[in-house]
């Protein structure tokens, strides 16, 4: 039972208003429902159609001057895997932050903007020698190297001097999903600490004539909400720093401490306290670097989620009401992370306003699996009906991005919103885009 339930009157004040936190600032609710950044849900759905991706311009915008502000002598790299279209890469290139890719793909379509290639860096634990042409032919400025094998490729194939960074794991586990948790031992990427394969790694790039060793790389996994583990991870990384120079004599200047920074993505959930990640980050880094008498490094971070997740919202029609469950027209083809994490989201009527009391549904999606979910027990009005429109926020990272055809779906389009105006992004694919594919 809810407070709503308990007071009747309360619960419509209360559901009159929205949750700062999990959605873009300047998003209300009127008496025709839901309204972000000027524009309101139903003219959305009624010219883009449903499912669609919503996605507020200035709130990306504001959080890419939030980390630059916050940290102003830290390069800002978006990791681009959690959203890339053009409009995101130029709003993130015009923000001033640098990018980070992890495909030819992803690095194509920065190219199509002209994303200065003196601002990527290229990741990925798997470098295809495709992936790898492509970043060389743009001369992209960093490729953070992930295994011996890739350093010897990529050796062959570059030109002096190619600035690489080593992917380290420092060891440190940044206590989140299993599926997202990078930084400790025993998992795919990088070179762990522990055992000596991080130093085995810098010795292999120092050994290869083209290229240049310009510093070290560590991401410890992904929606990381505490601090402690960032610098625990810093102070690892820059005593790594003083053995390579007790070793081979060079004094590396660049440290990447990776992104992860978590979001809300239901009210109440803590945000990730950057201003204190900030002060705690550079406090760990230039006492360790005193201590073992390095210069303090320059320092990049990688923060994806936490730029684009707060600025998006689906919309979704409802289709059906049935057995306890509102089954909508989207679902894991448009959002992976439930099925992949068991990620939570709140939900809400998004084209007009109800006064019917609430009661727990799960949200449901059209797709042939019981595990086709968008959010378990959660409150909706009880005269929620097929047609109704709902919304659901923190849906910018990680949902275009991982978006599948599945039961040949067509991906849903973005749409940007600013200033009482819309703006197709992305368009929403066709049947005619998955037939073209098809050579029968
Ligand atoms: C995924 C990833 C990021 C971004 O993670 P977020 O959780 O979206 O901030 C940054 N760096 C590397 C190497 C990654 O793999």
């Amino acid at each position: 039972m809810t407070l709503a339930d308990v007071l009747p009157s309360m619960g419509k004040s209360l559901r009159a208003k929205l949750d700062q936190d999990v959605w873009p600032l300047g998003t209300s609710i009127g008496p025709d429902g839901l309204c972000v950044a000027g524009v309101s849900a139903n003219e959305l759905a009624t010219r883009f159609g449903t499912p669609v991706y919503v996605l507020a311009e200035d709130e990306v915008r504001r959080r890419c001057r939030a980390y630059r502000t916050a940290l102003p002598e830290v390069e800002v790299a978006y990791a681009g895997k959690s959203l890339t279209c053009k409009a995101v890469l130029r709003w993130v290139a015009e923000e001033g932050l640098s990018l980070d890719v992890c495909s030819a793909g992803e690095l194509a379509v920065a190219r199509s903007v002209g994303f200065p290639a003196t601002r990527i860096l290229m990741h990925g634990n798997v470098k295809t020698p495709e992936d790898l042409k492509a970043a060389l032919a743009y001369e992209v400025d960093r490729i953070v190297v992930d295994s011996l094998d890739e350093i010897a490729q990529l050796g062959a194939l570059a030109r002096y001097p190619q600035r690489v960074l080593v992917r380290v794991t420092p060891g440190v586990d940044g206590h989140t999903h299993k599926a997202i948790t990078t930084g400790v031992d025993n998992q795919k990427f990088g070179f762990p600490l522990s055992g000596g394969a991080a130093a085995e790694a810098v010795a292999a790039v120092l050994a290869q004539p083209s290229l240049r060793l310009a510093g070290l790389h560590c991401h410890i996994g992904s929606q990381v909400s505490t601090v402690a583990g960032y610098e625990e991870a810093a102070r690892r990384m820059v005593t790594f720093m003083g053995q390579i120079r007790d070793t081979h004599g060079i004094v590396l200047r660049e440290l990447d401490l990776g992104g992860g920074h978590a979001v809300p993505y239901l009210p109440g959930e803590p945000t990730f306290d950057l201003t204190g990640y900030a002060q705690r980050v550079r406090v760990a880094v230039s006492y360790t670097a005193a201590t073992v008498g390095l210069p303090v490094p320059h320092l990049t971070i990688e923060p994806g989620r936490a730029v684009v997740a707060p600025a998006g919202i689906t919309l979704y029609r409802v289709v059906t009401v049935k057995n306890g469950f509102v089954a909508v027209d989207g679902g894991m083809s448009d959002n992976m992370r439930v099925a992949l994490y068991g990620a939570k989201y709140c939900v809400r009527l998004a084209g007009r306003q109800s006064n019917a009391p609430l009661r727990t549904v799960t949200v449901v999606g059209r797709h042939c699996e019981a595990g086709d979910v968008i959010a378990e027990d959660v409150p909706l009005p009880t005269d929620v009906h097929a047609g109704d429109l709902l919304a659901v926020p923190m849906t910018g990272a990680y949902h275009h991005s991982l978006a599948s055809n599945y039961n040949q779906v067509c991906r849903p389009p973005i749409v940007a919103v600013r200033d009482g105006q819309s703006r197709l992004l992305v368009r929403r694919e066709t049947e005619d885009d998955l037939l073209a594919r098809d050579l029968g």
